[in-house]
């Protein structure tokens, strides 16, 4: 079971996107964490959120652990400038903010 990456011992939940995709959601801040590939699966666009995905540059280090490895997570822009994720090289997955996962709605529908 995977923990949320801002709250400690909190775990995660398994819940559906309108998209049809599963994702891990913190029941306290209402975070998600999206495994690798979780998100192109439903992308408007996969080709270029892979893309986006594999342009490592304007990342920091991240004061977060990974939800399923503990690694130390990078915090990066996604697409857009307006959305920064924390996101882990070694998984490949990535942890949203609830207050920015209207922005990966956007995205999802290609906007
Ligand atoms: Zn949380
Ligand atoms: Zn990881």
């Amino acid at each position: 079971m995977a923990d949320c990456p801002k709250c400690p011992y909190v775990g995660l939940n398994l819940v559906r996107t309108p998209q049809g995709v599963q994702v891990d959601e913190c029941p306290e801040c209402g975070g998600r964490w999206f495994d690798a590939g979780e998100l192109q699966a439903a992308s408007a666009d996969p080709a270029k959120l892979a893309a986006a995905l594999e342009d490592g540059s304007d990342s920091k280090p991240s004061t977060r652990a990974c939800a399923r490895c503990g690694g130390e997570l990078r915090n990066r822009p996604l697409i857009s400038r307006f959305l920064r994720v924390d996101y882990c090289p070694r998984c490949r997955g990535f942890w949203v903010d609830k207050n920015e996962l209207h922005l990966v709605d956007k995205l999802l529908k290609g906007e």
